[in-house]
């Protein structure tokens, strides 16, 4: 046994470097879990080595005060370039540990070679920082306390290693306890090492320190304890703030992403009712088509279409539109069941898709379902303005099997049950897909139809019932199709109101009135009055009245030499409306005539109010004026009516002389129909005028 140097130890520093080494390992698990949320993004490397200097300054840092709350009975120093290789190795090891920390996945197996490597990297950190001494004689080393030291080494390493792993899986809650207490563990534990490697040393009497000129001990303890503890401070603030930022990054994701499932929500959804829209309507057909081809399964299509709202939106303002929208939608989702969809097309349009229907009667049962939403009236109190459906059926697979097939076959069921009086339901039917495609054709070849001169005008006199003079004619309108010939208003003036085309049309038909009226004045023929029909499209249209006149005078034709035709049903739809447009009518001079009387319902307080010139009692009537008794009597009362409201009656479609002969006895004033002439062309009424006056 040589006699040994006795050491001493400076308790304030051994406290100090325990400090440092529970920083630099609370600094390290921060870092650990930093550096895993970051991926594999170049951020990483930097996170990384930055995290590496600090925790290898730290581990090293603390081997040092260590070192120095150690004294021997000589002057001790340090030798420079082997400090500083202690230092790097302290670096490389964390760097080696941070990495295999932050990479996931911590087989047992790997675990244990890491911690391994790193507790012996610790150890040569600390053996090389014990060499920097350059003792001469050198240190020996007591076997089993220094196999004991760097066994320490190995299990903090490995502990160290587990608690990160542990402390990423997200599992804790409570993460800054957690840290905190394993940090303090594994600062015991690396101190522990330390001290234990140093009880190994031992120091045989006489050694002399050979670097005891190199870095003084006491500077080197202020400075380097100084400077590694702000350095870990300012990596864990780093961290930190990182981490917020990160936090509100992550914020800023989510509600991002909440706008955008809003933005995606609106953009599938209606608005006003917030049922799913077109878009989404259509990727739920699609859905349903592939699982009913799965499973060979019926589901059904119901085309709705409002009858009636129009009146209330335009009497009652858009609120109380909206109001029977938002109840109808309301009500046709408590008669389905919860998977079944009911949408807006938009304007009055609903579409409700209905899976899993056995056969048509379930369709039909269903049909009459969604009919019983409409019993009770949509708005509280106005059960004078009511809406009905127009439902148009279409079943899957049997009426088309794509999206646009169903849908297109579901409204061409829906267009003929308006064709058909409305207020009903049908199925689709293989024909409706004939008409279906004419009307999509007209609508089409409908804007370029006045370009392409394909629209004319006929006339119809009309003659006094009482001598058969002529009095006047009504401008009926004619369309010369390139492909489909002749089509009839009837077919085609619904579409124009539809599309809205009526109102270019309209002006066109008043337009072409105008010019033939002037060159028949020029042709120095006596004046004769025309009647020209207005669409409901037409007369709601802002100005209109502004547009006739400026096409009137443009043609120097007087209004009084024009009279213009509104049918009953719609002069009755919205009474307070009609009435003003007819008001400004009159007010610039044209005259006024009630078309298609008897065929809606009118009132006789505005039929009264409205003041109008000409009844014409519809064609219907006049069939069956000389069929039955009933026919008579109701014919004989319009025409009282009339005149006790001092309007004069016209009869139209009077095809027979003994109808003739009876609206003559009845004080009927004018008659209209094929009897006494069709509708013709300007020069055939030109001759036909010419005729009269010679006769
Ligand atoms: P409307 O105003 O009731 O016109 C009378 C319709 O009855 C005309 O049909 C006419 O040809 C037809 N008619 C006349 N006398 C007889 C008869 O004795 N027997 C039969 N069976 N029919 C007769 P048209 O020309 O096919 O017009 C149909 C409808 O189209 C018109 O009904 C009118 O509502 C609309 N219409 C026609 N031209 C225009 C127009 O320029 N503008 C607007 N908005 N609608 C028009
Ligand atoms: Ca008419
Ligand atoms: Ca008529």
């Amino acid at each position: 046994m040589f006699p040994l140097l006795q050491p001493t130890y400076n308790f304030p520093l051994v406290y100090a470097a325990l400090c440092i080494a529970s920083l630099a390992s609370y600094t390290t698990l921060d870092l650990a879990s930093r550096i895993s949320d970051l991926g594999n993004s170049s951020q990483r490397r930097w996170w990384l080595a930055g995290g590496a200097i600090s925790m290898g300054l730290g581990i090293w840092c603390m081997h040092f005060v260590g070192m120095l709350s150690f004294s021997l009975p000589i002057p001790l120093g340090y030798h420079v370039g082997i400090t500083a290789v202690s230092l790097i190795i302290a670096v490389l090891v964390s760097y080696f540990a941070l990495d295999l920390m932050t990479r996931g996945g911590l087989s047992a197996a790997r675990l244990g070679i890491s911690g391994t490597l790193m507790g012996v990297g610790i150890a040569s950190m600390h053996y090389t920082g014990m060499a920097a001494m350059q003792m001469d004689p050198g240190i020996r080393y007591k076997p089993l306390i220094f196999a004991l030291s760097i066994l320490i080494a190995i299990v903090a390493a490995t502990a160290a290693l587990w608690i990160a792993s542990t402390l990423r899986s997200n599992k804790i809650r409570r993460v800054f306890m957690w840290r905190v207490g394993a940090a303090l563990i594994m600062g015991c534990a690396i101190v522990s090492m330390h001290y234990t490697g140093m009880t190994a040393a031992e120091f045989p009497l006489g050694s002399v320190c050979m670097a005891a000129s190199g870095i003084s001990t006491n500077w080197l303890a202020v400075t380097i304890a100084g400077s590694t503890f702000s350095i870990l401070t300012i990596t864990l603030v780093l961290s930190v703030l990182d981490a917020r930022l990160q936090v509100k990054t992550t914020a800023y994701v989510q509600s991002l992403k909440s706008v955008n499932e809003k933005l995606q929500h609106q953009a599938m959804h209606d608005a006003l009712t917030g049922l799913p829209n077109r878009v989404l309507l259509f990727e739920r057909i699609q859905l349903a088509i592939d699982s009913a081809e799965r499973t060979q399964k019926q589901f059904a299509l119901y085309f709705i279409d409002l009858d009636g709202f129009k009146a209330i939106n335009d009497s009652l303002g858009h609120a109380a539109g909206d109001g029977v929208l938002k109840e109808l939608a309301s009500r046709l989702k408590n008669v389905v069941r919860k998977e079944d969809i009911v949408a807006r097309l938009g304007g009055d349009e609903f579409v409700v898709m209905v899976g899993n229907i056995p056969d048509a009667g379930m369709a039909s049962h269903i049909a009459e379902k969604l009919f019983e939403c409409f019993k009770t009236s949509l708005i509280p109190d106005q059960a004078s303005l009511p809406i009905s459906p127009s439902i148009g059926i279409a079943l899957y697979p049997d009426d088309g099997t794509t999206v646009d097939e169903l849908i297109n076959h579901a409204d061409a069921a829906m267009y003929e049950v308006k064709a058909g009086g409305r207020n009903n339901y049908r199925f689709f039917e293989a024909s409706m897909n004939v008409a279906m495609k004419r009307t999509i054709e007209i609508q089409r070849s409908l804007s370029a139809a006045i370009e392409k001169n394909e629209f004319f005008v006929q006339y119809q006199p009309k003659f006094d019932c009482a001598d058969d003079s002529l009095l006047g004619a009504e401008a009926l309108l004619r369309w010369k199709h390139s492909t489909l010939g002749l089509i009839s208003p009837a077919e085609f003036i619904p579409i124009a109101e539809r599309s809205g085309q009526i109102i270019a049309l309209g002006k066109w038909v008043i337009d072409e009135v105008c010019r033939q009226m002037r060159a028949w004045h020029e042709g120095g023929m006596k004046p004769l009055k025309v009647a020209i029909n207005l669409s409901q499209i037409q007369l709601r249209s802002p100005g209109v009245v502004e547009d006739i006149l400026h096409i009137t005078a443009a043609h120097g034709i007087s209004p009084s030499m024009l009279m213009f035709e509104i049918t009953e049903t719609v002069a009755m739809q919205d009474a307070e409306a009609t009435m003003a447009a007819i008001r400004q009518l009159q007010d610039a001079g044209f005259e006024l005539a009630i078309d298609d009387f008897g065929t809606g319902y009118s009132s006789l307080s505005y039929l009264q109010q409205f003041g109008v010139q000409q009844m014409k009692v519809d064609r219907s009537f006049i069939n069956n004026l000389t069929t039955d008794e009933k026919g008579q009597s109701i014919v004989a009362a319009i025409i009282r009516l009339a005149h006790s409201l001092n309007m004069e009656v016209v009869a139209e479609g009077v095809e027979t002389e003994a109808q003739l002969a009876l609206l003559k006895e009845l004080k009927c004033d004018q008659t209209q129909g094929y009897l006494l002439g069709r509708p013709m062309d300007i020069s055939e009424l030109k001759a036909l005028m010419v005729d009269i006056v010679e006769m």
